[in-house]
């Protein structure tokens, strides 16, 4: 085997284990864990520079969500440490309630029936054509 090789093996897989971890499924768990919350990073990333303003979407929240379930998990059945199981034990809390408002927000907004335009919830009239829009929530689709 080459020397450049020999190192990259050293690198990858040192003492036999994959990046030195001893793996088992908690840790599998726990790795996904932290890949899942550190993608929604990406994603926020991604929605603000496509808007070109600072966007939380919902596929935010809802990775927040699965990748803090994951390490709670991690932690309460495999790590049993306190520190660690308390600083994920709540953080569900905040997420489902913004996947909640999320979910409202979008729901409330109307289709205007003059032009098709989907206006925002506190709209009366159609920003596009000035109709009134109807009271009648959840026709309108998620922007
Ligand atoms: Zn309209």
């Amino acid at each position: 085997m080459p020397r450049s090789m020999e190192w990259l093996r050293s690198f990858i897989v040192p003492g036999g284990n994959f990046f030195g971890i001893e793996w088992n499924v908690w840790k599998a768990v726990g790795w996904c864990g932290n890949a899942v919350f550190f993608s929604r990073f990406l994603v926020q990333w991604y929605a603000t520079e496509k808007r070109r303003q600072v966007v939380v979407p919902a596929a935010f929240w809802w990775l927040s969500l699965t990748g803090a379930l994951l390490l709670f998990a991690y932690a309460l059945f495999y790590r049993r440490d306190s520190v660690f199981i308390f600083a994920y034990a709540f953080t569900w809390i905040p997420y489902v309630r913004n996947l909640v408002i999320h979910r409202r927000h979008a729901h409330a907004h109307t289709m205007c029936a003059g032009c098709g335009v989907i206006c925002p919830p506190p709209a009366k009239f159609c920003m596009e054509c000035g109709t009134r829009l109807r009271t009648v929530e959840g026709c309108g689709a998620a922007p």
